[in-house]
């Protein structure tokens, strides 16, 4: 280490959830698309360093370790691994969390286990205060530039603004009444929820706000939130009161009866709700920079609507291979 700890503003920090990887060679196979994409564009001045957090179980931990030994091999900078044990982190995002998840998980339990999927949401009071930036990244993505310009986004925040986030490009938010089927962004938090359970997010709002702009398309409407790329300004998040009314319970509870709201996305399901109250809360991250591939909504029923959500313009800076989409070559 470098004596000037964690006070400078040359350690970027980055952070992936990595757990029952050793269970699953497509995770493995995303890691590595992921990580030699990242290392081939990645380039950081004399003296940076790229901290690269995992939250993994024990497995996955000495997984990990092997793979990124191979993948970090043609890395131009500095770099440090740091692994957090994903028991130890739940146990402290728990007691926080608790209240939201019955708001954003399907079924009805409360899961302990999936306290875990609300990480970013506390994040600033799980990580020590000297770590006052850091960006979380989805493991199903293709790096097509240098990470180090997604720090820079940061510089770029609005005052007021806790959190940089994309939004989400399938008509998620838009409310469906009953899918067809178990839709296919429902992996983590649907349990045993059965098909009408899915019914999600703002239909009924909807129903009663025919001329609300929550769920439209871009670029008038509010289509909601993707997690697989976020920047959380920790410092910001701390400081803001009105960020940290929004996670007491009785507040979460208020804005989930207003909006009707009712989800199984975790952390991007909360971000979405609060977002069409707050706005200036988030930072709106250029399209590129979290380019969602997943096309299922477009053939379970928003065949019309779904260009609207999914087109990007611009540059692609990031690719993300989301409910499993492949990823194009160049
Ligand atoms: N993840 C994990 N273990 C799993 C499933 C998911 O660590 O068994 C992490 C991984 O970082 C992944 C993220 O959770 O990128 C979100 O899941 P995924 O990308 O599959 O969801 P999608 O983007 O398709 O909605
Ligand atoms: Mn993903």
């Amino acid at each position: 280490t470098t004596g000037n700890g964690d006070a400078g503003d040359h350690r970027y920090h980055a952070l992936m959830m990595f757990t029952k990887v050793d269970k699953s060679r497509s995770l493995q196979d995303k890691f590595r698309v992921a990580m030699l994409s990242m290392v081939k564009h990645g380039r950081f001045l004399e003296g940076e360093v790229l901290v690269l957090h995992f939250v993994s179980d024990e497995a996955s931990k000495e997984l990990g370790e092997r793979m990124l030994q191979e993948f970090l091999l043609d890395a131009t900078f500095k770099y440090e691994v740091s692994f957090h044990d994903v028991a130890a982190l739940t146990q402290k995002l728990f007691p926080i969390v608790e209240a939201m998840q019955k708001h954003f998980s399907a079924g009805s339990g409360a899961y302990y286990s999936d306290a875990i999927f609300f990480l970013s949401v506390a994040m600033h009071h799980i990580m020590p205060e000297s770590l006052t930036r850091i960006v979380q990244l989805d493991l199903d993505l293709k790096y097509r530039t240098n990470i180090r310009d997604l720090f820079q986004e940061f510089d770029h925040f609005p005052p007021g603004a806790v959190i940089g986030i994309t939004r989400e490009m399938q008509p998620v938010y838009r409310g469906h009444k009953s899918p067809a089927s178990r839709p296919t962004d429902c992996i983590q938090l649907c349990g045993q929820a059965t098909a009408a359970e899915y019914r999600h997010t703002f239909w009924q709002y909807r129903k009663e706000n025919p001329q609300t702009r929550v769920g439209e398309p871009p670029p008038d409407g509010l289509p909601g939130f993707n997690s697989g790329v976020m920047l959380l300004d920790l410092g910001a998040m701390r400081a803001s009161a009105l960020y940290n009314q929004l996670l007491e319970p009785s507040n979460v509870a208020k804005l989930a009866d207003q909006y009707r709201f009712r989800g199984h996305l975790g952390d991007q399901d909360f971000f979405t709700m609060i977002g069409m109250e707050h706005p200036e809360l988030f930072y709106s991250l250029a399209c590129g920079w979290n380019r969602q591939l997943c096309t299922w909504w477009r053939d379970h029923g928003y065949g019309e609507v779904f260009q609207l959500y999914y087109r990007c313009g611009g540059p692609i800076y990031i690719y993300h291979g989301n409910c499993n989409s492949p990823i194009p070559d160049d």
